[in-house]
């Protein structure tokens, strides 16, 4: 593992922010986190979409309480994974993962 979060933090009622080790700084859009969930079900869905994205995003409701998870809960000291009606169980997010999706790190 490269980075740890050193501050996880619910920055607004659609957004999630990271604070890394090395002072960086992330911010994630709850949908972009679902629309790539890492459980095996997912991946093998977005497998079969044309589109390489998750079929269902468009039947999840999109208003500030649509996609925010009730909770994050951490799993040992490497991934997070988020609590609540529309994630996913076995949907755990590597830190290292989460580090990879940052957009705005190239
Ligand atoms: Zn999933």
């Amino acid at each position: 593992m490269e980075h740890t979060p050193k501050e996880i933090n619910e920055f607004t009622d659609t957004t999630l922010q990271i604070i890394w080790d090395d002072g960086h700084e992330s911010i994630f859009l709850y949908e972009d986190l679902r629309a790539i969930c890492p459980c095996a079900s997912c991946r093998r869905l977005r497998k079969k979409s044309r589109t390489g994205k998750l079929p269902f995003k468009k039947k999840i409701p999109l208003g500030s309480q649509g996609m925010s998870p009730e909770k994050i809960e951490f799993i040992g000291n490497y991934a997070i994974k988020f609590v609540g009606e529309n994630w996913c169980d076995t949907g755990f997010y590597t830190f290292d993962f989460l580090r990879e999706n940052d957009s705005n790190l190239e």
